[in-house]
């Protein structure tokens, strides 16, 4: 075999491959040049998903006419001078190989002014090859136009989607650079539609308006301003009222970069740790403030990767900051509109009576407030303050259906879940260590046929349910013998309950076995809807639910509260 060196349009194409993967790859270094030139405004034009043309117009500073030609040449950059440079990239671009391997595969003209001239510059290039460059009148900045991306190059245009799947990625990308930039003022236009506008004001919050639309921005929260070991967490984070079915709105960024980090989807995820149902994702735009020389970003020429020094930091800084700022915002969901029913309403006004008994019944009832009131504020004022802060001190009024208790709140008519909310106490009550591993021994033990996929299975959790408190052996090929359960068990079925935390547990994708098994048994040994409770037992149940840490939702993420507040209960009864 001989070795040869590659000519310079071979391993410049090469090189362009990791640049120019796809269209979105040029969009993606074109605003980052416009946004390293400063500009306040970028408008982006795209036709036919990109593989048509690809137009960025900037206002930044402009590229003089002695160097536009420069700027095409592999590793020409005005960004980097020396290596120890690299350890201070505030610019997003540094490589100096953008322009070069974009021009390298389509047709390329670039007109620019800085404010030095009177008059631009236009250069066109073909595949690589400067056509002309010409003196053209033009505003300050650049615009630049690519086209016929992969004309000449069929095995490249082969894995280019549809137009519409290459336009959906841009749409993503450009809303990413729009949310970090919300001091630029941002258009992006799609085969001649405005796609979004944003207005350059330099408040997140209204370019997430121009990009997300109103009503789902009146649901985002501003992160609480969190910074710990010199890393700053910023940005918006949806209420728990929020949820997507996929990762796709979990936008981070590492000082102004976007990039992908399974590491920090995972703190983002985990910020919201029992707050969302089930597979279920926010919606967040997270910005990380820290020391360059903390991250690495030259780990992948796309640079959406980077590498911190020290993650273990960043991952907590994220969570923490999510998980406090949910806490102390998210609160109780309240209705935001409420219809009652034809029927109902017409109900209530033929049955006089109804309005008569419940009078009668109400001295009854207030002496029962009276006495829940005396309990409720001998309640342990050592426990943490702050989650007062999002269940207040309620009054039970009653039951209603056996299933929601009535409360009366500082702010209107609280109405909680019985099952969700003892749910919610048992789970926090084993997490903190009230009765973990404590067993009760079963006065009959049981038998237990388990189906053969799970029987496969069993060696991999035995310890941890032991460990949680069931006592169990081996029973011929597909049983066991159950002699005892975890204390707080709702020893009702034992049976039913061991089968169910198994199988819950073996589940695909169970990120934390310990966590969900501890969900299962919570899920089993809460009060059911359906039952009786006597006022005693409300009682009892709603101080537990006071100082738990987050009280807002059950073990598996559905509410526990619903909140009628006075506004709402006034302008429902037109008394605003
Ligand atoms: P890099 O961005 O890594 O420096 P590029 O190939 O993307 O490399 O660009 C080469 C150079 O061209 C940049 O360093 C910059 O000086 C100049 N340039 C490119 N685009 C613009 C722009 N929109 N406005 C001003 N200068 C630009
Ligand atoms: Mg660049």
């Amino acid at each position: 075999m001989i070795i040869n060196i590659l000519d310079k349009g071979v391993s410049s194409l090469i090189a362009a491959g990791e640049v120019v993967e796809r269209p979105v790859s040029i969009v993606k270094e074109l605003i980052e040049n416009s946004l390293d030139a400063g500009s306040k405004r970028v408008d982006v034009i795209v036709q036919h998903g990109g593989i048509q043309t690809i137009q960025v117009v900037d206002d930044g500073q402009g590229i003089s006419s002695a160097q536009m030609a420069l700027a095409f040449h592999r590793f020409a950059t005005s960004k980097l001078q020396t290596i120890e440079g690299l350890d201070q990239i505030r610019t997003l671009g540094f490589r100096g190989e953008a322009l070069a391997s974009i021009s390298a595969v389509s047709d390329t003209t670039m007109i620019s002014r800085p404010v030095t001239q009177d008059i631009g510059t236009k250069i066109h290039l073909i595949e690589g090859d400067i056509v002309n460059i010409t003196d053209q009148g033009s505003p300050l900045g650049t615009s630049i136009t690519v086209s016929n991306l992969f004309a000449n190059f069929p095995a490249r245009r082969k894995f280019l989607r549809s137009p519409g799947a290459e336009s959906s990625k841009i749409v993503n990308l450009c809303s990413k650079y729009a949310l970090a930039y919300p001091d630029v003022a941002w258009n992006l236009t799609l085969g001649g539609k405005n796609k979004f506008i944003t207005p350059g004001n330099g408040q997140l919050i209204d370019a997430f308006t121009g990009i997300y639309g109103v009503e789902l921005s009146e649901n985002m929260i501003p992160i609480k301003n969190f910074t710990g070991n010199d890393i700053n967490v910023q940005g918006l984070i949806s209420s728990t009222k929020i949820n997507r079915s996929n990762r796709a709105n979990i936008h981070i960024f590492v000082n102004g970069r976007w990039i992908s980090s399974p590491l920090l989807n995972q703190a983002v995820t985990q910020g919201y740790h029992n707050l969302l149902p089930e597979r279920k994702f926010p919606v967040c735009v997270i910005d990380i403030k820290l020391n360059p020389a903390e991250v690495d970003v030259n780990v992948h020429p796309a640079k959406t990767e980077v590498r911190f020094l020290d993650s273990s930091a960043v991952f907590s800084a994220v969570h923490q900051s999510i998980r406090q700022t949910l806490i102390e915002e998210s609160g109780i969901p309240t209705p935001t509109t409420y219809e009652v029913s034809k029927k109902f309403s017409e109900n209530v006004a033929r049955s006089g009576s109804f309005w008569t008994s419940n009078l009668k019944s109400s001295e009854n009832r207030t002496t029962n407030i009276l006495e829940s009131m005396i309990q409720h504020h001998t309640i342990d004022t050592d426990s943490q303050f702050s989650h007062v802060k999002v269940l207040p001190l309620l009054r039970v009024l009653g039951q209603v259906k056996n299933t929601y208790i009535v409360n009366e709140g500082p702010d209107g008519i609280y109405v909680i879940d019985q099952h969700a909310a003892h749910e919610r106490v048992l789970y926090e009550d084993f997490l903190s260590g009230v009765n973990t591993s404590a067993s009760q021994a079963l006065l009959d033990s049981v038998v237990v046929d388990l189906e053969s996929h799970l029987i496969d299975s069993m060696d991999s959790i035995t310890d941890l349910l032991s460990d949680i408190g069931f006592v169990f052996e081996h029973f011929g090929d597909s049983s066991y013998i159950l002699r005892g359960v975890p204390t707080i068990f709702n020893s009702s079925d034992p049976k039913d309950g061991f089968i169910d935390v198994i199988t819950n547990l073996l589940r695909e994708n169970v990120d934390d076995r310990r966590d969900a098994a501890v969900k299962t048994i919570a899920c089993h040994a809460a009060v059911r809807a359906g039952k009786t409770l006597s006022l005693v037992e409300m009682q009892e149940l709603i101080k537990s639910l006071e100082i738990c840490k987050e009280p807002q939702t059950c073990a598996h993420g559905r509410p526990t509260v619903i909140h009628l507040n006075s506004n709402y209960l006034e302008s429902q009864f037109g008394r605003r």
